[in-house]
């Protein structure tokens, strides 16, 4: 039994969840969801969520702070008075677990940084290291209490959670490139799922047809709010 089959689920119920624009295209193309019911700006003023790996964007209707795109809390159930990942189904307490199971009720198309707790890729990108993880994850409530022992290496799949991290790693760094081109001038949150929509739908191109290849531009060299390379530019908001 894996250490998180008889858990309450304190990690999906403690934290925000940054998303990247891949994961978030996921959702809506392929798990059908509608983007005001997943995702949500979360503010970070003090980069506390971002932890230099997930981009900040800002937004005309709130322009002085920096927030990131996660999953959405909705109110628990199991512990009235605190939140949970909307995607968190609870399962009634019982004798042998009484604070009840969390399932995860997207579990195969969870986002990568999901998938990637509690590693990180260590300072060359080759391997994983396992954070220590707190007791409780947020005020001390029951219900943010965390996993009931440390992690150790083999309660994780090595190639399986190697391979995570570096999809998760990459595909921040491309949002974080898209986040630059959207706070070169920054629209209203409303606008923000038909610019990432734009943007991911157009992530795969033809290799240009003239006897003169071209190198494909870099996204972070592009001129001035140019999304040459990602697609059609963002209309303006
Ligand atoms: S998506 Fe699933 S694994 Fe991730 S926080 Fe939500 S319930 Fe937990
Ligand atoms: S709190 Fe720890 S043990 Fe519980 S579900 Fe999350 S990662 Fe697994």
């Amino acid at each position: 039994m894996g250490i998180c089959d008889s858990c309450h689920s304190g990690c999906c119920r403690s934290f925000a969840v940054p998303i990247s624009g891949a994961d978030i295209h996921r959702f809506t193309h392929h798990e059908n969801k509608a983007f005001w019911d997943f995702a949500c700006r979360w503010e970070d003023s003090e980069g506390l969520i971002s932890r230099n790996l997930a981009p900040h964007f800002y937004f005309a209707d709130d322009p002085a702070v920096p927030f990131v795109i996660c999953l959405k809390h909705i109110p628990s159930v199991s512990f009235p008075g605190t939140t949970k990942c909307r995607f968190l189904t609870e399962c009634v307490p019982d004798e042998e677990h009484p604070k009840g199971l969390g399932r995860c009720s997207i579990y195969g198309s969870r986002p990568h940084t999901c998938r990637s707790f509690p590693a990180k890729l260590n300072d060359s990108n080759e391997l994983a290291i396992l954070y220590d993880i707190p007791s409780n994850g947020r005020n001390g409530e029951a219900a943010y209490d965390l996993c009931p022992r440390q992690w150790n290496a083999s309660d994780l799949e090595p190639n399986d959670t190697i391979q995570s991290l570096v999809i998760a790693q990459y595909e921040m760094t491309f949002f974080s490139k898209i986040a630059a081109i959207w706070n070169q001038n920054p629209g209203e949150w409303n606008n923000f799922p038909e610019f990432i929509d734009i943007i991911y739908s157009n992530r795969i191109s033809s290799e240009p047809q003239s006897s003169s290849k071209q190198v494909p531009s870099e996204v972070g060299q592009t001129k001035s709010h140019s999304t040459e390379g990602l697609g059609p530019a963002r209309k303006a908001a």
